[in-house]
């Protein structure tokens, strides 16, 4: 059984997304621990999430993939928005332990001039800062199109943060298949190689989920344009590839395609469908 879903909105609560995900045929889902350009974060209500915990325990529901806000940057030249990316994280991991075991997915973030070097060691501060023995929350860093002074856009990066990450056992990779593409992965004619390649940096065992969109552009373009599945330069056949991989088709897959509830659904069905023996 695959594990897929979408994007959902968390301001009804941690029910009412589990209720949506089902409805689309979904068993994972993601979802901002905060409105995505940062802010406040809403108080919890313990009642829904024990509800909620339940309720995803019932349903076989595999790991879910927190997003962290898009403005959170932990490798910026300006110690308040670090201080900022030190705060939220530590409140979002928090609010993750409620429903425990799950994932927290964030962009490593940009370095803005200041270097690979100096923003991969501000990075792994916050998270040396944030990581703590006994949560039960993976962190995840996600691998990056490489738009303007991104980290993250290739499998070395993401390694020489983890490297100076102390609980290391904490973290992990979060691979988004536009965004390796965009980053010059070839996914479409040569994946094989490429999870060979993250297996040579990384290990593939570090590999914790999948966010699964096509592109609107080309290898290489670092543009970032998710397309929805099928319809973009990775076509069909790539996803189809991956839903029937060994090691990818036990992974959490988050679609971020540019859909609303049915179309959703409707790619979640397609997805389903192209694995083999699924019955
Ligand atoms: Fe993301
Ligand atoms: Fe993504
Ligand atoms: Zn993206």
């Amino acid at each position: 059984m695959l594990y897929i879903g979408s994007h959902l909105s968390v301001s009804n609560g941690f029910m009412s997304m589990a209720r949506e995900a089902m409805a689309m045929g979904a068993n994972t889902f993601a979802f901002f621990t905060r409105n995505p350009r940062g802010g406040k974060s809403k108080d919890v209500d313990m009642k829904d999430v024990k509800e909620f915990n339940k309720y995803i325990k019932e349903n076989n529901f595999g790991k879910l993939v927190a997003h962290a806000p898009y403005t959170l940057n932990p490798a910026s030249a300006t110690e308040k928005t670090r201080d900022f990316a030190l705060k939220v994280m530590e409140e979002d991991i928090a609010k993750m332990e409620l429903i425990p075991n799950n994932y927290y997915n964030f962009h490593p973030g940009s370095h803005v001039k200041q270097g690979l070097n100096l923003g991969t060691y501000l990075i792994a501060d916050i998270l040396n800062e944030t990581l703590k023995k006994d949560m039960t929350t993976t962190v995840l860093l996600e691998t990056m199109a490489g738009k303007g002074t991104e980290i993250g856009k290739n499998f070395e990066e993401i390694k020489i943060i983890i490297d100076k990450i102390k609980l290391n056992e904490k973290v992990g990779v979060c691979l988004d298949t536009c965004h390796i593409s965009d980053g010059g992965y070839d996914i479409v004619n040569n994946l094989e190689g490429v999870l060979k390649e993250f297996d040579k940096i990384i290990g593939l065992e570090k590999l914790k989920a999948l966010h699964i969109n096509d592109s609107k552009n080309e290898i290489g373009s670092r543009k970032d344009r998710h397309e929805k599945i099928g319809m973009g330069y990775l076509g069909i056949e790539t996803f189809r590839q991956i839903v029937n991989h060994p090691y990818l088709k036990t992974l959490p897959m988050i679609l971020e395609t540019p859909n609303d509830f049915s179309g959703y659904k409707k790619e979640i069905e397609l997805l389903r469908s192209m694995e083999k023996n699924n019955i």
